[in-house]
C-alpha cells in the first residue's frame, strides 16, 4: 500500500462521557487485566486511558495524543491483551517504537501486564545480535516491540517469520517514526501486514507528517487527545539563565551544586558533548553517567539502569532520551544545549514533574541561542524567569572547572585513540575515570568538595 494513495478520512471525537469512570472495570477492562493494574499499583485510569480503551474496545481505530508520561502505553496494551485474551493467537500485535530503550519499557509493560495470562513478548532492537532475535521471533510471541529498520531486515532476511496474521500495529511516537527518516521502513511494513486489522497511532505532537501517515494506515479513526496545544505541566518550574557561551561549563557546576541533593537530566546536542560534559563532571566528583546514540545498545542500558536505580545522580543526554522514556525520579532538567526544534524542549522538560510531582528546567541560553529561545517561549505561550544565580560565586569556580576541562579533552583524545586501535564502538566513561584518576592523583580530595 503506497502511503498517500488511501483517500484522506475525517477523523471522529469521542462522545463525551457521560459520567467520569472512575476504575478500569468502568472502561470495560477484563477481571484479569484490572487485578493486574491493581498490582503495578493503578488504582484509576489515567485520562488518555479513560478516552481510548472503551474506544479501542469497540474495535475502532484510534489517533492518540497524549504528552509523555500520561499513561499511553497502557492505552494502547490494556485493549490489545484484551482482544488476545478472547481470540488468543500468536504474533497478534505489533508496536513500532523509534528508540531502542522506549522498546524496551513498552515490552516491560507488556509483560507486566500480561504476566497472568502468560503474553510472550519479544524486542526487535538494532544493536543486538540478529541471530538471537531470529530464535525469539521463531517461538512466534504473542507481541513484538520493534524499532522499524531492525524489523524490515528481519521480515526481510529470517526464515520463516512473517506478519500476515498480525491483527493490531502501534505505532508509538509517531511523528518521531517519520522525523527519524523510518517513512520508508514503515511504508515496507505496512505493505506486509494484513490491511484488515486494529491500527492505532500515538503521538505527543501531531505535524503534517502524521497526518499523512494516519491517512494512509488507519481506518475511520477516533482521536483520543489529553492535552491542548504543547503545554508543559503545571507543577513545572522553567526558568533560563542568560550566560556567556565560554563559561557554560562553570554555570552548569554552580547549579549542580545550587540543587545539590536532586537527581539531573542534563540535555546535550551531540553525543561528543554529551560524552565530554560527563568526563568533566567526572572529573569534579559528581557522579554522572551519559546516555547518547554511539554507545552500544549494552551500555546505554546499563547507564539508564544505574539512574533509574539511582546509583548515579546525574544523567547527560542526547535527545535519545527526550523522549517516553520513564524515569519517574527526575527532579530537574537542565537544557545545557538549547534545542534546535522547539518541540523538543516540551519532550525535555517532560522528564520532570511526572505524575504530579513538581520539578524544575532550566534552560542555558548564550549569544546564539537567543533567537531559538524566544522561539520556545512563543510555543509554550510564555515568558520564562530567570534563575537565580550569584555571579562571583559562579567565577570562583572557573579555574577548577577549567583543570577539569582539560583532564576531559585528554580523556576523550584517550578514548578516541583506544577505539581506533580496537575498532569498537564502546563507550569507556568508567575506564576514562580510572585513567583520570592515576593522571589526577592527589587532587582527588580537593574535587570531592563539589
Ligand atoms: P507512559 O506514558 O505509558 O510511559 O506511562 C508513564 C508511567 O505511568 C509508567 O510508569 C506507568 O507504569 C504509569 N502508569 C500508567 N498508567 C497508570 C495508571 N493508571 N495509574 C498509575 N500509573 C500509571
Amino acid at each position: 500500500m503506497a502511503a498517500g494513495k488511501e483517500r484522506p478520512q475525517a477523523v471522529a471525537e469521542p462522545e463525551p462521557a457521560v459520567e467520569e469512570p472512575r476504575s478500569f472495570k468502568d472502561l470495560g477492562v477484563t477481571d484479569v487485566l484490572c487485578e493486574a493494574c491493581d498490582q503495578l499499583g493503578w488504582k484509576t485510569p489515567t485520562k488518555i486511558q479513560v478516552e481510548a480503551i472503551p474506544v479501542a474496545l469497540q474495535g475502532r481505530d484510534i489517533i492518540g495524543l497524549a504528552e509523555t508520561g500520561s499513561g499511553k502505553t497502557g492505552a494502547f496494551a490494556l485493549p490489545i491483551l484484551q482482544a488476545l485474551l478472547e481470540t488468543p493467537q500468536r504474533l497478534f500485535a505489533l508496536v513500532l517504537t523509534p528508540t531502542r530503550e522506549l522498546a524496551f519499557q513498552i515490552s516491560e509493560q507488556f509483560e507486566a501486564l500480561g504476566s497472568s495470562i502468560g503474553v510472550h513478548t519479544t524486542v526487535i532492537v538494532g544493536g543486538i545480535d540478529t541471530m538471537s532475535q531470529s530464535l525469539a521471533l521463531a517461538k512466534k510471541p504473542h507481541v513484538i516491540i520493534a524499532t522499524p529498520g531492525r524489523l524490515v531486515d528481519h521480515l526481510e532476511n529470517t526464515k520463516g517469520f512473517n506478519l500476515r496474521a498480525l491483527k493490531f500495529l502501534v505505532m508509538d511516537e509517531a511523528d518521531r517514526i517519520l522525523n527519524m527518516d523510518f517513512e520508508t521502513e514503515v511504508d515496507k511494513i505496512l505493505k506486509v501486514i494484513p490491511r484488515d486489522r486494529k491500527t492505532f497511532l500515538f503521538s505527543a505532537t501531531m505535524t503534517k507528517k502524521v497526518q499523512k501517515l494516519q491517512r494512509a494506515a488507519l481506518k475511520n479513526p477516533v482521536k483520543c487527545a489529553v492535552s491542548s496545544k504543547y503545554q508543559t505541566v503545571e507543577k513545572l518550574q522553567q526558568y533560563y539563565i542568560f550566560i556567556p557561551s565560554k563559561f557554560k561549563d562553570s554555570y552548569l557546576v554552580y547549579i549542580l551544586n545550587e540543587l545539590a541533593g536532586n537527581s539531573f537530566m542534563i540535555f546535550c546536542s551531540t553525543c561528543s558533548n554529551t560524552q565530554r560534559t560527563a568526563l568533566l563532571l567526572r572529573n569534579l566528583g559528581f557522579t554522572a553517567i551519559p546516555l547518547h546514540g554511539q554507545m552500544s545498545q549494552n551500555k546505554r542500558l546499563g547507564s539508564l539502569n544505574k539512574f533509574k536505580a539511582k546509583a548515579r545522580s546525574i544523567l547527560l543526554a542526547t535527545d535519545v532520551a527526550s523522549r517516553g522514556l520513564d524515569i519517574p525520579h527526575v527532579d530537574v532538567v537542565i537544557n545545557f544545549d538549547i534545542p534546535t526544534h522547539s518541540k523538543d524542549y516540551i519532550h525535555r522538560v517532560g522528564r520532570t514533574a511526572r505524575a504530579g510531582r513538581s520539578g524544575k528546567s532550566i534552560t542555558f541560553v548564550t549569544q546564539y541561542d537567543v533567537e531559538l529561545f524566544q522561539r520556545i517561549e512563543h510555543l509554550i505561550g510564555k515568558k520564562l524567569p530567570a534563575f537565580p544565580m550569584q555571579e562571583e560565586e559562579v567565577m570562583m569556580l572557573t579555574e577548577r572547572v577549567a583543570e577539569a576541562q582539560r583532564f576531559a579533552r585528554m580523556e576523550m583524545r584517550e578514548q578516541g585513540e583506544k577505539k581506533r586501535s580496537r575498532n569498537d564502538d564502546d563507550d569507556d566513561t568508567e575506564e576514562a575515570l580510572g585513567v583520570r584518576n592515576k593522571v589526577a592523583g592527589g587532587k582527588k580530595k580537593k574535587r570531592k568538595a563539589f
